[in-house]
C-alpha cells in the first residue's frame, strides 16, 4: 500500500520559512492500494494538492473514498478547494462519525454557505455520496476498514486500513485517557501493563499494524497545560505503539508554533524513547510530501540500520 501525506499539521495551517520542511497544510493522508482504490484520510488544506496532483494526471474519472476523523476545520477546510469534486463524472464517497450538530452532508455544506465560501456543496459536478460510521468492521470494495472511537472534543474516529497483506492505523486527533500510562508494579512497554482501559484498547487498535500515523501534537512538556484539548505527545505514541508491536509510527498533526527545528528534536527524542525501551520501532515525524510504501513483513528491505543514518536522510530518500 501507498502512503503519501499531504498535510501533517494540526489546528491552522502554517505556511512560513520556519515550517518549510514538515510543511504547513493541515492534516490530509492518502492511501493506495494495489489494485487502485484510492483512501484520502482528512481533508484539512493539504487535500488541495493532491487534488490538483490527481487532475493533472488527466484521467477521465477519479473515484476516492474519503475517510474524515472528524469534522473539526483542520479536517475538513481543504475540502472546498479539492478540484476533482468540481468535475462531472468523479465519485466521490465521504465517511465520517456522525457529530451532534447534524448530518455529515449539513456540517460540509455549513462551511460552504454564501457567507463564507462562493459555490455551495450542492452545486458540485461531482457525484458525491455521505456516510456516517460507528465503531465496527466494514468492507469497502475488498478493503478492510476497522473504525475506533478516539478521546476527543468531538465524535471522532481512528482507522485501520487491511489491504495488500499489511495493516496502516491512523489516529488523530486522540488524547490520552490517563495521565499515568503504566499500572504500578507493572512492566512498562506491555499493553496489559497499561492502566486506564481507553488507552489500553487504544494500543490494541493498532496491535501489529505495519505503519501507525499517530496525533503529537504536544511535547510532554506542554501537555498539562493542554489538558482536555484532545491531544497526544511523542511519548504516549511512542509507548503504546512499541507495546503494540507496531513496526513503523508516524508522528504527525503538529503543533502549530512548533518550527522544523523543534519537530527535528521532537523526531530524535522519540527515536531515543524507542530505542531505551527497545521497541523495535522505525518512529518519524510525518513530512508533508513524505512517501511510505508499506510492504508485508516478509518482502519488506527490513529496517534500517539504526544510528547509521539520520532520520532525515532516511526520509529525503522518499522525497519528490
Ligand atoms: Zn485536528
Ligand atoms: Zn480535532
Amino acid at each position: 500500500m501507498e502512503v503519501r501525506f499531504w498535510g501533517t499539521r494540526g489546528s491552522i495551517a502554517t505556511p512560513g520559512p520556519e515550517t518549510v520542511h514538515f510543511g504547513g497544510n493541515t492534516s490530509c493522508v492518502e492511501m493506495v492500494t494495489k489494485a487502485g482504490r484510492r483512501f484520502i484520510i482528512d481533508c484539512g488544506t493539504g487535500v488541495r494538492l493532491l487534488g490538483l496532483h490527481l487532475m493533472s494526471k488527466g484521467q477521465s474519472r477519479i473515484r476516492a473514498t474519503i475517510l474524515l476523523s472528524h469534522t473539526h476545520w483542520d479536517h475538513i477546510q481543504g475540502f472546498p478547494f479539492f478540484k476533482p469534486v468540481f468535475q462531472p463524472g468523479n465519485e466521490i464517497l465521504i465517511c465520517a462519525p456522525l457529530g451532534v450538530t447534524g448530518s455529515l452532508s449539513q456540517v460540509l455544506s455549513g462551511q460552504m454557505e454564501t457567507a463564507y465560501f462562493p459555490v455551495e456543496l450542492s452545486e458540485l459536478p461531482a457525484k458525491i455520496a455521505y456516510r456516517h460510521l460507528a465503531e465496527g468492521a466494514f468492507d469497502f470494495h475488498g478493503v478492510g476498514v476497522s473504525t475506533h472511537a478516539l478521546h476527543h472534543p468531538a465524535a471522532t474516529l481512528g482507522y485501520r486500513i487491511e489491504s495488500d497483506g499489511v495493516t496502516v492505523a491512523y489516529l488523530a486527533d486522540h488524547e490520552p485517557f490517563s495521565d499515568v500510562l503504566w499500572r504500578p508494579g507493572a512492566e512498562p512497554g506491555k499493553v496489559e501493563s497499561i492502566l486506564h482501559e481507553g488507552d489500553r484498547r487504544h494500543a490494541e487498535f493498532m496491535h501489529n499494524a505495519d505503519l501507525v500515523i499517530h496525533d503529537a501534537q504536544y511535547t510532554p512538556e506542554e501537555m498539562p497545560e493542554k489538558k482536555h484539548w484532545g491531544h497526544s505527545s511523542y511519548e504516549y505514541a511512542v509507548e503504546l505503539a512499541g507495546a503494540a508491536g507496531v513496526r513503523q509510527l508516524a508522528l504527525t498533526h503538529h503543533e502549530p508554533t512548533h518550527t522544523d527545528d523543534k519537530l527535528v528534536e521532537i523526531e530524535k527524542r522519540a527515536r531515543a524513547l524507542a530505542a531505551s525501551r527497545n521497541y523495535d520501532l522505525d518512529v518519524f515525524c510525518a513530512y508533508e510530501g513524505c512517501e511510505v510504501a508499506v510492504k508485508p513483513k516478509s518482502s519488506a528491505p527490513g529496517r534500517q540500520a539504526s544510528g547509521e543514518l539520520s532520520a532525515h536522510v532516511a526520509r529525503d530518500r522518499h522525497r519528490r
